[in-house]
């Protein structure tokens, strides 16, 4: 595929990676999902400041990894755009990165309980979630990650992990593609749901970790029937981003 196709392409799998994660619930009017471009690591794609449902493959802009768009414009950008740059500055091998507030998540940000993978899926939460609390480096703040410094302590949180928690807002998912981010950011807010209902019931222990790694080894045999599940959906309910001009 030629650079130009292939950036076309990535901006409407972005646009339908916005719109998945609004359709599982994950995403209202906040939140974003991005992707490293294909062919220049020191840069990445995110659409401008939109609900994720609405996003068009034309909404997608360029930024350096200092989250600056590489393009003058006078479009309105997510102001917590510096979580994505931070997080491609260091970390190599994360090629998409999705920011969101679901609600499944929210109260592990609030009480401080750890969230653990607790089934077959949920092992894509990785061995362990980090919860990342804005107050250890900068006190009081607005709670929201728009400086560039803020965007690299949560990276640095982050470390090798797939998903942190942050205190109070949501969380942050990474993935080496759009699938398993997608698949990630899903699986994580499941097994949130239910480890709070199985919570309910009495004392909750994770996986092993030698399931969490066979388990989420397993995953990416998945990402292909997941990723035409979530997209027939969009398509049955008129929700796909309109195809690009050539
Ligand atoms: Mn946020």
């Amino acid at each position: 595929m030629s650079v130009p196709d292939a950036l076309r392409s990535l901006r409407r799998d972005i646009a339908i990676a916005n719109r998945i994660l609004a359709q599982e619930g994950l995403l209202d009017t906040f939140g974003h999902v991005s992707a490293r471009h294909p062919h220049d690591a020191s840069r990445y794609l995110l659409s401008r400041s939109r609900a994720p449902e609405l996003v068009e493959a034309d909404d997608v802009i360029e930024f350096t990894l200092d989250s600056e768009p590489v393009a003058a414009t006078d479009a309105r950008l997510y102001a917590e755009r510096v979580i994505h740059g931070c997080i491609y500055r260091l970390r190599p091998d994360v090629q998409a990165v999705c920011h969101h507030h679901a609600p499944a998540i929210m109260p592990y940000t609030i009480s401080g309980t750890p969230l653990v993978p607790v089934f077959l899926l949920g092992a894509a939460i990785g061995r362990e979630a980090p919860f990342w609390d804005s107050r250890d480096d900068f006190g009081d703040t607005n709670l929201l990650v728009a400086k560039p410094e803020e965007g690299l302590s949560l990276a640095r949180a982050l470390g090798q992990q797939a998903i942190v928690l942050m205190r109070r807002h949501g969380a942050t998912v990474v993935g080496t593609s759009l699938a398993e981010l997608v698949f990630r950011s899903v699986y994580s807010a499941r097994n949130a749901e239910f480890q709070t209902q199985a919570q309910a019931h009495g004392i909750v222990s994770p996986l092993s970790p030698g399931e969490i790694e066979r388990a989420a080894a397993a995953h990416a045999k998945m990402l292909p029937r997941a990723w035409e599940y979530w997209v027939t959906r969009l398509q049955k309910r008129g929700e796909l981003p309109p195809e690009c001009a050539p």
